[in-house]
């Protein structure tokens, strides 16, 4: 019989032990030894990529596990940089005592700057990090633009970089929350797909701290598009709605009881 051998491009710095673990495997390995600014360049690629992978974990286990890979790839870089993690805990007190660590949890979502500000370069520079927010994306009596601009008093459940998490003001279960986008736009259909993205994103890992919180046994899942779909607040938000074990009689339907008479089939 006839054998394809497939080639893949790696191009990636890997753990001593691993190229005889893949020839262990029967897969053929293309490695050499780097050094000098080549392998520090390498690392710091290499943390990059470990510090990514940190963000999806979505349990303390998983968590560890890419702690562990930051925190080897930091000790391999400070060594090969001639620094000591000694020298690197150092700056790290000195750096806290000066601006503080992230023991008040606090998250900036905005900065407003006067354009004569010469420290608004520092913003202007990083368009990617700092996008400006044009203001004709938001609607001055919306509700949840005010809440995304913080001119409302509000509490987080959470917040993603493109849609940030409240619970709802009459909850229709225990743990009823909203996913709303920071920039206005009508409803899911009228949303950018990035956003959309995000806001999936964002219902998945929501998900996982209702259940550790709330320990539902389901979940409705719902989005008002347009007034005759019921939609009150004409800025696009998700639904999601844990339910309980006998939270109503007959459950049977579930969204299907937009129209009450419709809900059982
Ligand atoms: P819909 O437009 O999907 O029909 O309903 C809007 C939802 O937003 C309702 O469930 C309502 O309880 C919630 N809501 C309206 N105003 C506020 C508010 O100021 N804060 C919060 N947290 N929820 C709100
Ligand atoms: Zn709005």
């Amino acid at each position: 019989m006839k054998q394809t051998i497939k080639h893949f491009k790696t191009e990636k710095l890997i753990r001593d032990k691993i190229p005889a673990f893949l020839k262990s495997r029967g897969i053929q390995v293309h490695a050499k030894a780097i050094e000098g600014l080549e392998f520090i360049s390498k690392l710091k690629e290499k943390l990059v990529e470990e510090a990514r992978e940190v963000l999806e974990t979505s349990d303390t286990h998983d968590l560890c596990e890419e702690l562990a890979d930051v925190l080897e790839v930091m000790y391999a870089l400070s060594s090969a940089s001639g620094l000591t993690m000694q020298q690197i805990e150092k700056r790290r007190l000195e750096k806290k005592e000066l601006k503080g660590g992230f023991e008040n949890k606090i998250y900036n979502s905005s900065v407003l700057i006067d354009e004569n500000n010469p420290d608004i370069h520092y913003y202007l520079n990083k368009p990617k990090q700092y996008p400006e927010i044009h203001v004709s994306t938001h609607e001055p009596d919306c509700i949840f633009c005010k809440i995304a601009r913080q001119e409302k008093e509000t509490v987080f459940f959470a917040k993603f970089k493109h849609c940030y998490i409240i619970k709802d003001l009459f909850p229709v279960s225990n743990g009823h929350i909203l996913i709303i986008p920071y920039e206005h736009t009508e409803n899911w259909f009228t949303a950018k797909e990035e956003v959309r993205l995000d806001m999936m994103k964002a219902l998945h890992l929501v998900k996982e701290q209702l259940d550790l919180e709330y320990n539902p046994q389901g979940y409705n899942i719902g989005a008002n598009c347009g007034e005759v779909a019921g939609q009150t607040v004409m800025h696009l938000h998700l639904h999601l709605i844990p339910r309980y074990l006998g939270d109503m009689e007959e459950p049977k339907g579930g969204v299907r009881g937009v129209i009450p008479s419709k809900q059982k089939y």
